[in-house]
């Protein structure tokens, strides 16, 4: 079936010839046909390009909300019929993929926990052909580049309609200020493989906290990426799934307001530019410095292990072994001998000093 969506897309939006963001909003889940039209006409004059809800939800835990399933793609269509708004949702699944076209859903997008599985992606691959509906590959859940470009291979060799990428960062093991890693040099990575690609940033999904979305939302225009896709729903705090995420309508219209839109020409699509390159490098260190703050706080725990058993702080056999193997590692990386070892004297001196507070000794000079 080959369906003819009157849509804009990343690609054609800007206004006098200056480059706007693609608006996608709506709540994270379909919950009720009230509250899919309440959100979509509280957006009805955002500027939003795209009302989004999930239908079917992919969840991490059973026993938690899964979404109202096939019948709420009804509601989806009625918040078009009312105020003029594209709809996009989810799909996992060939079931999934027939009764969003059967119902005439303008748009689809794949979910990262789908992205990271090719049988998946080939199975709703094979519901898709012959269509030109435009589908949105989210990245896998894990922070695996080609997989995400096999995702959009596979999508685009089955259709003949628009297919976008959505960066919704990377999970990872642990507590962190987000609440999936950005990443930025992924997406950097994905748009210089594949240039004429459109990315959309998820900011919502990225910040995991409604405080932080504004922030991701900036640094995703700062990188020239194409749009945005930001959760949205009229009473946050009883929404049934990601409720810590999602800002209202006119939180969405204002953040949206705030933005700073730079330059396209200054984008990073353009390898060698110095900007791009910057703001890869800039995203590598703070990783890394995150890093080193998870190892530091792996250092006080053993400090405090060290004082309940008694032990020192200093560990000659274990530091030369660290030393050894780290060495060993930096030199297969083609790294310098004296840079790592400089490096792993300052860190060895810092979780020393760690390791010696959360005994309450006083500093030992080194
Ligand atoms: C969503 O957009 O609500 C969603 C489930 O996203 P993700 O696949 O990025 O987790
Ligand atoms: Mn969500």
């Amino acid at each position: 079936m080959v369906t003819n969506n009157p849509i804009v897309s990343p690609q054609s939006v800007s206004i006098n010839g200056v480059r706007r963001p693609f608006l996608i909003s709506g709540p994270c889940s379909a919950e009720s046909e009230q509250q899919v039209l309440e959100a979509a006409r509280a957006l009805q004059h955002t500027g939003v390009h795209l009302f989004r809800a999930g239908v079917w939800k992919p969840r991490t835990r059973p026993d938690t909300f899964e979404g109202r399933g096939e019948r709420a793609l009804k509601w989806l269509i009625a918040a078009r019929q009312e105020t003029g708004i594209p709809v996009a949702t989810e799909v996992a699944n060939t079931q999934h993929v027939e009764a969003c076209l059967k119902e005439g859903i303008d748009v689809l997008w794949i979910g990262a926990r789908t992205t990271v599985s090719p049988f998946a992606v080939q199975e709703i691959a094979m519901a898709l052909e012959g269509t030109n509906v435009p589908i949105m590959v989210k990245n896998p859940m894990h922070a695996d580049l080609s997989l995400w470009m096999g995702a959009i291979e596979r999508v685009r060799k089955a259709t003949t309609g628009p297919v976008w990428a959505i960066h919704r960062g990377f999970s990872r093991y642990g507590q962190q200020e987000y609440r999936n890693a950005p990443m930025w040099e992924i997406s950097i990575a994905l748009q210089t493989a594949m240039p004429e690609l459109r990315i959309i940033c998820d900011p919502s999904h990225i910040a995991g906290k409604r405080e932080l979305i504004g922030c991701v939302a900036q640094k995703a225009m700062d990188l020239g990426m194409h749009g945005l896709m930001m959760e949205s729903h009229c009473h946050p705090e009883l929404a049934l799934s990601d409720a810590e995420q999602q800002i209202t309508p006119v939180q969405f219209e204002n953040l949206i307001r705030g933005l700073t839109i730079r330059d396209a020409h200054k984008g990073p699509s353009n390898p060698d530019n110095l900007d791009a390159l910057r703001l890869q490098m800039d995203s590598i260190d703070e990783q890394v410095i995150e890093l080193l703050k998870t190892r530091m706080n792996l250092a006080r725990e053993i400090g405090h292990y060290k004082k309940n058993h008694g032990m020192t702080i200093l560990q000659m056999k274990r530091w030369k072994e660290v030393f050894k193997t780290r060495g060993a590692w930096a030199e297969a990386a083609g790294l310098g001998p004296e840079f790592i070892e400089t490096y792993l004297e300052q860190v060895h001196k810092e979780s020393i000093r760690v390791q010696n507070e959360e005994m309450c000794q006083k500093n030992i000079d080194l």
